[in-house]
């Protein structure tokens, strides 16, 4: 990939006289506001993975099928890379500012463009928890659901997928196994007719265990979705 643009140097060089910004990893000065929170050496360094990387074809994990994922509810999941160097940094900033730098974005979007991925017909951020909402102000999620589905041009749909919170499960009389059970049970499909018969693009910051996607997976096919992809910007592990 090329990561220089002549015009583009010109701009960030005035722009970094006027704002310095230090890398987040190294402390050295970042001379291209496109790489965001980190420098393009330590962009370098950060693993990306390929178009031809040896992944599990459905949770996405380096190497070979992963034995681990036969259980989860969704058809495929991939990431940009795994969650270090600058995208993890850029992840941590995410959830600060509402912006996606423009080489995340270029990353996300070859990510979404190939196979299974390129699929989707609609493109669903995992929702906040209301009141990490309200804190916050936006869902880092939904700031990555924007850029794709743009990409992709598909439609974003920020109101089908809704997150159920505690206080109303436990009103809700739950026992007590599903009171400890903190993502299962947490999410539910609020417009049934908008998900039916879509492969819906499942967006999240960051893919850990796959248990939360996997319990929005569950869900969404529940109310009719065809299949459910999952893009995460990283993965850690
Ligand atoms: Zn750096
Ligand atoms: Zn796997």
């Amino acid at each position: 990939m090329n990561l220089t643009r002549p015009r583009e140097l010109i701009y960030d060089a005035v722009l970094t006289l006027a704002y310095p910004q230090t890398c987040a990893i190294c402390g050295r000065s970042v001379e291209r506001r496109r790489f965001g929170v980190a420098c393009e050496e330590c962009w370098k360094e950060t693993q990306i993975f390929a178009d031809d990387e040896a992944i599990c074809w459905k949770c996405g994990a380096p190497g070979p099928a992963c034995g681990r994922c036969e259980e989860m509810a969704f058809t495929a999941a991939r990431a940009a890379g795994m969650y270090r160097g600058a995208l993890r940094e850029s992840v941590l900033m995410l959830k600060r500012r509402p912006y996606l730098p423009e080489h995340v974005q270029n990353l996300l979007e070859s990510v979404v463009m190939r196979e299974p991925l390129s699929f989707s017909t609609r493109v669903v951020p995992v929702p906040l928890h209301p009141k990490r909402l309200k804190t916050r102000g936006f869902n880092q999620a939904a700031i990555v659901a924007q850029t794709v589905a743009k990409a992709l041009k598909l439609p974003l749909d920020e109101v089908s997928l809704v997150r159920v919170s505690a206080t109303e499960k436990y009103r809700a009389g739950l026992d007590r196994k599903g009171r400890q059970d903190t993502v299962a049970g947490a999410f539910d499909v609020s417009h049934q007719r908008l998900v039916a018969d879509e492969n819906i693009l499942l967006v999240d910051d960051v893919f850990t265990t796959g248990a939360t996607v996997s319990s929005c997976a569950d869900v969404l096919v529940a109310a009719g979705a065809m299949q459910v992809f999952v893009l995460t910007v990283a993965r850690a592990r």
